[in-house]
């Protein structure tokens, strides 16, 4: 396996420097930044596989350039995890809904960083293959419309089995109700944000069935998280 390449965007030098030990130990190849716009010559100069962005940096923010960067054709894909000192819901919320693919609260251990980012990573592409999704033994077949775990058929709803394909084909990453709503209810249907709680709560009865219900993970006061890691 090839050694992923992660770039870390933070002003302060003792925290990069402490972070990109970790990270060196841990097996990564590390560049580094301390300001948006050092990252942005780095970034055009080829692409790493995940970026560690500090939300508060001197000049443009780790939020403006995650906005940037998910604006950008070249940029869109890349992985990004958000550091931050704030914990606070609104501010999660904000992170997310600016692009970042999950965060992490400062201060935070070596070991708690190394799991985000083997997470955020081992978010494979889908396998879109002829319309079918698989993660574990759950199988979603987009062509008849059919979910099945184990080979045994799993019964639901037309929003519930939507959900799920959202879910099954973005795994791993952090999604608030407005995104939920926004990407799997179609526009201009006025829906309440409490609504997707409910649709959560069937589509976990339903997965119950073949004990799948716990990869719809409640991500608390940010949103939800469909993940195979349980
Ligand atoms: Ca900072």
């Amino acid at each position: 396996m090839s050694v992923k390449r992660l770039l870390l965007v933070e002003d302060e030098a003792s925290i990069r420097e402490m972070m990109r030990m970790a990270l060196e130990r841990a097996g990564y190849a590390i560049q580094e930044a301390e300001d948006a716009a050092q990252a942005e010559r780095i970034l055009a100069d080829g692409l790493p596989d995940l970026v560690l962005l500090d939300w508060m940096l001197p000049g443009i923010s780790g939020i403006e350039l995650a906005r940037r960067m998910r604006k950008d054709d070249y940029t869109r894909e890349l992985p990004i995890i958000m550091l931050t000192a704030r914990s606070e819901e609104d501010d999660r919320i904000r992170g997310l809904e600016s692009g970042a693919d999950d965060y992490i609260t400062k201060p935070f251990s070596p070991r708690e960083l190394i799991a985000r980012i083997k997470a955020v990573l081992r978010r494979s592409s889908p396998d879109t293959e002829e319309g079918v999704l698989k993660v574990d033994e759950l199988v979603l077949d987009s062509n008849s419309h059919r979910v099945t775990a184990q080979g045994e058929r799993v019964e639901m709803g037309p929003t519930e089995f939507r959900l799920l394909q959202f879910f099954m084909s973005h795994p791993e990453r952090v999604y608030t109700r407005s995104q939920l709503l926004d990407r799997v209810w179609s526009r201009g249907s006025f829906v309440e944000e409490r609504t997707v709680d409910v649709h959560i709560r069937r589509l976990r009865k339903a997965l119950a069935i073949g004990g799948y219900d716990t990869m719809v993970q409640t991500v608390r006061g940010a949103g939800y998280r469909f993940s195979a890691e349980g």
